[in-house]
């Protein structure tokens, strides 16, 4: 018998409070009915939500295992521990830290490490694929420090590394940034490394988005080159909500210091529990298969919208998600999601590169793969996800009850009954 203590005990909490114990059902129902495309999203495994739900979340663990400020911290040490050695392990890595909440959190820590307000920081630029925490005026990155943006060639449409180069030459920023959330092409780390060495900046890669496909080994790998590399472990990595820093030993101290007690408080240890296990999930067979199936179904969803008018940026994709420029077929990026949406598909409006539109409506739309290839789904479903996008998008309408939303929410409905989210 499992004692429910160890986990989530869902009978109790629905008799105590209907309200919340609804919302979780409904939510569930919400994921298995339609069709998730969020590229920065997935289905993290009952393992990982078991450890989430546990009693570690109780525990006050300031510190790093065997130098805490609390009592009582055996097991979250080693819980701790396991999490550090496995990260270690599964990049190859001099350093972890594991204790970031989250990918903004880990991004503050290696702005603490490494800056000084006022210090200038070299990074993507957030219409062009970047983030908000890599200098946008409306985060502390960009109140706090100054930022000077790269962004993508007009041609290629992929990252200007002459002009990341030119711009390293003449404002010599302490940090270069690279990595961002619509960013389709694999990065050059090398070439990326050069330039640091060249202006002696840090190199710092935020691989939220594309650490799960390092994971499998599906993609070249930024942790050999960078001084600094941070993540998310929510995203194609398939763990917990949350974040976690990986770092040449000889900036491990800087680091450590920064995550703690500079930028966050007690670490969540429910969840470095729950980063341990998916740590140990993504070591196996099983996910590195996955790994490679998410960018396969990617390039293969990509070219299926291609075939149909709907242009990828840059051409398509090397990774799990790709970038769509809807000016073709004459659709904004806010009415294509609420197309989509009526239809059963979830995915997200996003600039393009040199949008005419406000961020707001944008020219774009963004889609990945790592929920559906989750499912099972392989390259046959997503020339028919294309499809359904495509007449979603072109034919479609924001009312579920229009025919178009109706018939393709049909389809879709087929889809998730053969490879259904989280299977009963
Ligand atoms: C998602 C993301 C983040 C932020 O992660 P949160 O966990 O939402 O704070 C940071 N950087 C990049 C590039 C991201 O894609």
């Amino acid at each position: 018998m499992t004692d429910t203590f160890y986990g989530s005990d869902f009978d109790a909490l629905s008799s105590f409070d209907p309200e919340i114990s609804g919302i979780l059902l409904s939510e569930l129902d919400r994921i298995r009915s339609g069709l998730q495309l969020i590229a920065s999203e997935n289905l993290s495994s009952p393992r990982v939500l078991t450890a989430l739900g546990s009693t570690l979340s109780n525990k006050y663990a300031e510190g790093y295992p065997g130098r805490r400020y609390y009592g009582g911290c055996s097991e979250v040490d080693k819980a701790e521990e396991l999490a550090i050695a496995r990260c270690r392990e599964l990049f190859g890595a001099e350093h972890a830290n594991v204790q970031p909440h989250s990918g903004a959190s880990a991004n503050q820590a290696v702005y603490g490490a490494f800056l000084n307000p006022g210090e200038t920081i070299l990074a993507m630029s957030l219409p062009h694929g970047g983030h908000l925490t890599h200098g946008t005026k409306v985060s502390f990155s960009g109140k706090w420090f100054d930022a000077v943006h790269y962004g993508v060639d007009p041609e290629t449409e992929d990252i200007d590394y002459d002009e990341m180069e030119r711009l390293a030459k003449e404002h010599r920023p302490k940090v270069i940034l690279s990595g961002g959330s619509a960013i389709p092409r694999l990065i050059d780390f090398e070439r990326i490394r050069a330039i640091c060495d060249e202006v002696g900046a840090i190199m710092w890669v935020d691989a939220a988005h594309f650490i799960g496909l390092v994971a499998g080994q599906a993609i070249p790998s930024p942790v050999p080159h960078a001084d600094v590399v941070s993540f998310t472990t929510h995203k194609v990595l398939r763990g917990p909500r949350s974040g976690a820093l990986v770092c040449k030993e000889e900036h491990a101290k800087a680091i450590d210091k920064a995550v703690f007690p500079m930028m966050q408080g007690g670490p969540q240890m429910h969840t470095v529990a729950a980063k341990a296990v998916n740590f140990k999930e993504c070591a196996t067979p099983e996910y590195q298969r996955y790994a490679a199936e998410v960018v396969e179904n990617a390039k293969v969803l990509a070219q299926g919208l291609a075939e149909r008018g709907i242009r990828p940026t840059t051409g398509g994709t090397d990774t799990h998600l790709a970038l769509l420029d809807l000016q073709g077929v004459g659709v904004t990026g806010v009415d294509a999601e609420a197309r989509c949406d009526a239809a059963g598909i979830v995915l997200n409006k996003n600039a393009i590169p040199n949008d005419p539109q406000k961020p707001s409506v944008a020219s774009g739309i963004r889609v990945g793969t790592p929920c559906l290839t989750t499912q099972g789904m392989g390259t046959e479903q997503m020339t028919t996800v294309a499809e359904l996008i495509h007449t979603a998008v072109t034919k479609g309408d924001a009312d579920p009850e229009h025919e178009v939303s109706r018939q393709v929410r049909g389809t879709v409905t087929e889809l998730v009954e053969a490879f259904p989210a989280y299977p009963r």
